[in-house]
């Protein structure tokens, strides 16, 4: 193993979000600490630190004492680049998805690009929410049996990291390319996204109607396009552009004094 690979998988980012069992977090720490993966965010865990978790980490308390604990899932990945989020079940929004190989052949390569790349985990019970996996660029499934698709969660940590190990060991530098790309951030993209929706009802692109799953759509058509910095950066001049004009144009309906 080289010691690039051993850093890149380092640098992989694994969130947990609103985990119920402490024991699930510390087995996660394990499972992640026995593949070399460090760097654990907890999205509003029920209860951490913890005993259980401790217990369960068996060793990887280094892991869960540099854990890092956010409100939102938002906050946890506003710095990554690139977000792939896990579930079981197949979801009528979900981006297509990918084994956990594809995804961890996907995963080193954007690493070693330099990009920081984020794997996320739902709650034990429900799984990640549509508007969770709406934040991923891509969706990973393991291929289970179809009639017993839920693992434990530690256990489905365990099978990803298991595979980004084994994609490091397989990594073959000379062949990647070395121009990495300056890729917008989930924040950014997030903040892009909220600009899209209050400019699109300021030029009453909605019409009255729902909307959740027309922004849904713009969400996927941008994500796809793995927008860069400068990017989001003319989007949003776009924006702004077309906001000034709908505000010239409401005030020349409705010129001050007017009733
Ligand atoms: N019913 C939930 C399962 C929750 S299990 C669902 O449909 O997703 C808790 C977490 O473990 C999931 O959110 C996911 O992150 C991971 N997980 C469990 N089984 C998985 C599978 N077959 N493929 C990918 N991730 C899985």
């Amino acid at each position: 193993m080289t010691d690039s690979s051993t850093h890149l998988l380092s640098h992989l980012l694994i969130v947990l979000v609103e985990t119920s069992h402490p024991g699930n977090i510390g087995s996660t720490a394990r499972a992640m600490k026995n593949m070399g993966l460090k760097r654990l965010a907890l999205v509003a865990p029920r209860e951490f630190p913890h005993e259980e978790a401790t217990a369960l980490a068996a060793g990887a308390d280094d892991v869960l004492a540099e854990a890092r604990v956010f409100d939102t899932l938002d906050d946890a990945i506003a710095p990554c680049h690139l977000v792939f989020g896990t579930t079981a079940r197949p979801r009528h929004n979900e981006a297509p998805s990918l084994t956990p190989r594809d995804a961890a052949a996907m995963v080193l390569r954007e690493a070693y690009l330099g990009l920081n790349v984020a794997l996320v985990f739902g709650t034990e019970r429900t799984g990640l929410t549509n508007a969770e996996l709406d934040r991923c660029r891509h969706a990973v499934r393991i291929p289970a049996n179809p009639e017993f698709s839920s693992l434990n969660l530690a256990q489905a940590v365990q099978v990803l990291t298991y595979e980004l190990r084994l994609a490091s060991l397989e990594l073959v530098e000379p062949d990647l390319p070395s121009e990495p790309r300056d890729l917008a951030s989930a924040g950014d993209f997030e903040g892009f996204m909220g600009h899209l929706e209050r400019t699109l009802g300021l030029i009453d692109f909605y019409k009255g109607r729902e909307y959740t799953r027309l922004l849904q759509r713009f969400r996927r058509l941008y994500q796809r396009a793995a927008l860069d910095r400068q990017e989001v950066q003319l989007l949003r001049g776009m924006l702004a552009e077309a906001e000034r004009a709908a505000r010239i144009a409401a005030a020349t309906r409705n010129p001050p004094g007017s009733v």
